[in-house]
């Protein structure tokens, strides 16, 4: 068993679902006793069985973790830390909303242990915060960036580009003011359709317009230019940091290092060095909530062929990129796959770097479609598809 792993805690609570949002969680409150109960039993009962863990990350992901009273928190990390140590200078994070960071919340929470937080303020334009649905004003996005800042240092601002009636320039203004914050991580989201969201019917009915996909490309590519001219490090997709500053539970996840997921819809990852063991919890709160201990939703050991798929997907991901011998095994030697990452280099999408592959900043609007250009199954196909036309 590996000794050290990461823990994800799903708090499927929100104060009302954005009308983007297809995230499993419900805005039914009454429901919150009966789930950190459960949850106590689900942690209990799993890390019973393991020995000897040590933890370098907890992260508080939801729905909105600050939404709920910080003393449930608090009675989950004594349950935890019963069976699990946490690492020195372990990473404790937590996803909140401004409209719940009073002062006296995130002293609570610093008083907790958190020691980073992610806000999910979206935008700092009241216009746009108004069309994205969202629960909080410009006012308070600003206050809770800047007494974030002072209480934690290390602190995350999500925004979003794309929102009904958004122009480049008002997504300039967003992330300025971002900027002018000195937050030391940004993570940057294209705002999309999720089948079944309000807005997704809403845009089906004509009721709303989004910006076109060129309008957000070119809002993506601006994120991508000024942070990196601020000091920002492009690390993954969506993600900028600051030296020193990235998300070490979500960098664990795209790297495959082992994670315990904990709450409905939750996933875990264990990896032993032989076995390579994927689950996830039910996404039904009532499900969970009846029988947190027998709560598993799926549960799969995964084959050769998964395995490298993922690991591709992944590592094309991040900045790091993948190399090319890695991606020659994947290939069992075949050089036909070095034909493709010469076509995605020729458009532009990735970059050779020593024997790095990379995908370049046009790459990463593309990086599902990069990555499925070099699975081994897409260049065999190729491969077969050639010889017939040969023939
Ligand atoms: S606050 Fe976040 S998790 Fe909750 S509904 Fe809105 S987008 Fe979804």
């Amino acid at each position: 068993m590996d000794s050290g792993l990461h823990c994800y805690l799903h708090i499927p609570f929100c104060r009302a679902r954005c009308p983007y949002c297809d995230f499993c969680l419900v805005t039914k409150q009454d429901l919150q006793d009966r789930f950190f109960s459960a949850l106590e039993k689900e942690t209990a009962a799993r890390l019973s069985l393991l020995e000897g863990v040590v933890l370098k990350s907890v992260h508080f992901g939801g729905g909105t973790p600050s939404f709920v009273p910080v003393s449930y928190l608090e009675s989950w990390l004594e349950t935890l830390t019963k069976y699990v140590s946490l690492c020195d200078g372990a990473e404790i994070a937590l996803e909140a909303n401004p409209e719940d960071l009073s002062i006296e919340k995130l002293r609570n929470l610093a008083a907790l242990g958190v020691n980073r937080l992610s806000i999910g303020v979206q935008s700092y334009m009241p216009e746009k915060l108004l069309a994205l649905g969202r629960c909080h004003n410009a006012d308070e996005a600003l206050r809770t960036t800047g007494e974030a800042m002072n209480i934690f240092g290390n602190v995350s601002v999500d925004l979003i580009c794309g929102a009904e009636g958004e122009t480049l320039e008002i997504w300039e203004r967003d992330l300025r003011i971002a900027l002018s914050g000195d937050v030391p991580h940004v993570s940057v989201y294209m705002l999309a359709l999720e089948k079944k969201t309000l807005l997704d019917k809403q845009v089906r009915k004509g009721l709303v317009t989004l910006p076109g996909e060129k309008a957000q490309a070119a809002m993506y590519l601006k994120a991508c230019e000024l942070l990196e001219a601020d000091g920002f490090q492009h690390y993954e997709v969506s993600n900028f940091s600051k030296p020193g500053f990235f998300s070490r539970y979500n960098l664990a996840c795209w790297q495959r290092e082992s994670y315990l997921g904990f709450g409905p819809s939750a996933h875990t990852f264990m990896a032993d060095g032989v076995q390579e063991l994927r689950s996830a919890n039910t996404s039904s709160l009532v499900r969970y909530i009846a029988g947190p201990c027998d709560a598993l939703g799926f549960s799969e050991q995964l084959s050769d062929e998964a395995r490298i798929s993922e690991k591709i997907f992944l590592s094309l991901r991040l900045s790091s990129g993948l190399s090319v011998d890695d991606l020659l095994r994947y290939h069992e030697g075949s050089s036909l796959v070095l034909d493709a990452v010469d076509q995605l280099k020729e458009q532009g999408l990735v970059e050779i770097c020593g024997e790095v592959i990379k995908v370049s900043r046009k790459g990463f609007l593309f990086a599902d479609q990069v990555a499925e250009e070099l699975m081994p199954a897409k260049t065999s196909r190729q491969s077969s598809a050639g010889r017939r036309q040969e023939k």
